[in-house]
């Protein structure tokens, strides 16, 4: 059994209309799914799946945090994560995943969302993350790199006067 089995919705099989699921994204998940952005972490993931005619609507809640890599100092950081995700699956002969819907062979019925987890987490990661004081850090060496060009057009005002 491969490790992100557990993570296997059974859509074909739904006995009722709505069905959820429960997982806890350990440090085992992350490294489970390979992927670049999230290393670590610990998301508690709720699903609701709702069956419509001709689509399964799956509705992700993100709640924990995980582990990325501070832009400045390039230590790890905490990113607190809590999202609502939601995605579209329908049934059709072979498998496309194109980002808002995912067709999943009929023959099949069966979505891993192990991925899908792993992407909502990465996209509630910031474009630009930085520790606070890395942050505050910055922020002064700027006013430095600033600093020397209001030194030289002083001098020029005032040579001027
Ligand atoms: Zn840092």
């Amino acid at each position: 059994m491969g490790k992100l089995d557990g993570y296997k919705v059974d859509l074909k099989g739904m006995a009722t209309d709505t069905v959820s699921y429960r997982w806890q994204a350990d440090n085992d998940f992350f490294s489970a799914v390979q992927g670049s952005d999230i290393k670590q972490g610990l998301l508690d993931v709720a699903l609701r799946v709702k069956r419509t005619s001709g689509a399964y609507e799956l509705e992700f809640q993100l709640q924990g945090e995980v582990e990325v890599t501070c832009d400045r100092c390039l230590e790890s950081m905490n990113q607190p994560v809590d999202a609502f995700c939601t995605l579209r699956v329908v049934m059709g002969e072979d498998f496309v995943d194109d980002g808002d819907v995912v067709v999943i062979p009929e023959r099949e019925g069966i979505i891993n969302v192990a991925w899908n987890i792993y992407e909502f987490a990465a996209l509630q990661i910031p474009l630009r993350h930085v520790h606070p004081d890395c942050e505050a850090l910055s922020e002064s060496s700027e006013e430095e790199r600033v600093d020397p060009r209001w030194a030289e057009l002083k001098k020029l005002i005032n040579s001027k006067q």
